[in-house]
């Protein structure tokens, strides 16, 4: 699946998750009740995070997002893993992720924010913010971005990093596991599970369905915030007029 439809499918899954997440019937003390704010920056957080499960690809786009360090570091993950679209393209490295990511978010806050620069890095190159294949303009260019989203975000409450990253991390596999390869969503289990809806990368299904399908759920999800926060500010304007 190609890397825009991947952020995509994140900012797409956050959105609808959203609602879910502020129930405290359901997860109790976990419930996080999202301000606007902090529902579009977990939609970039998501929409980067699902990205990351293909750190395993010492080739692939993200591979280069931050030059040598990140080749490497992807590199060494694939043989960690066990090779591209192993370990890492399961729930347990969702929920792991996910569980790391809030770890740091709520007690190392400059860990966190380096986690932050990196997620957002990777999602930058992801949907292909990159000067095609120019070393290191592209590099630096998701540098300074990352940096800017980095230091937008520092001073919001981020406690819900942990949902958004394995959100982000579960999209990606889903979208991966409707190619023919599929996935080991079980991990450790070898099974390979997939339903291969989408024959080839960037082929027809992948240009014409997907990425349109995609692109009408975001924004209808974003209306539906928007208009639903708007509701909220009417309802309470008028409650106090
Ligand atoms: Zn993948």
């Amino acid at each position: 699946m190609m890397g825009g439809n991947h952020a995509l499918s994140g900012a797409l899954v956050w959105l609808a998750a959203a609602p879910v997440l502020g129930q405290e019937r359901l997860l109790g003390e976990a419930a996080v009740n999202l301000t606007p704010k902090q529902l579009l920056a977990g939609a970039v957080v998501t929409a980067g995070a699902a990205l990351l499960p293909d750190i395993d690809h010492h080739n692939g786009r993200i591979a280069n997002t931050f030059g040598p360090v990140t080749r490497v570091f992807c590199k060494y993950v694939g043989k960690i893993s066990g090779g591209h679209r192993q370990a890492t393209h399961s729930i347990f490295f969702a929920v792991l992720m996910g569980f790391a990511m809030w770890a740091l978010a709520t007690y190392a806050i400059y860990g966190w924010w380096a986690a932050l620069f990196v997620i957002i890095g990777f999602g930058l190159r992801g949907i292909g913010f990159d000067f095609e294949g120019k070393e290191p303009q592209s590099s630096i260019l998701d540098c300074v971005l990352a940096g800017l989203a980095v230091y937008l975000m520092h001073d919001l409450d981020m406690s819900f990093a942990g949902y958004a990253v394995a959100l982000g991390c579960l999209a990606h596999i889903a979208g991966d596991c409707l190619t023919p390869r599929g996935c080991p969503v079980f991990w450790p289990l070898r099974a390979r599970i997939g339903l291969p809806l989408i024959p080839r990368t960037d082929g027809k299904v992948e240009r014409w369905v997907i990425a349109p399908v995609l692109t009408v759920g975001v924004v209808i999800l974003t209306m539906r915030s928007v208009l639903g926060d708007l509701g909220v500010e009417i309802l309470t304007g008028s409650n106090t007029g």
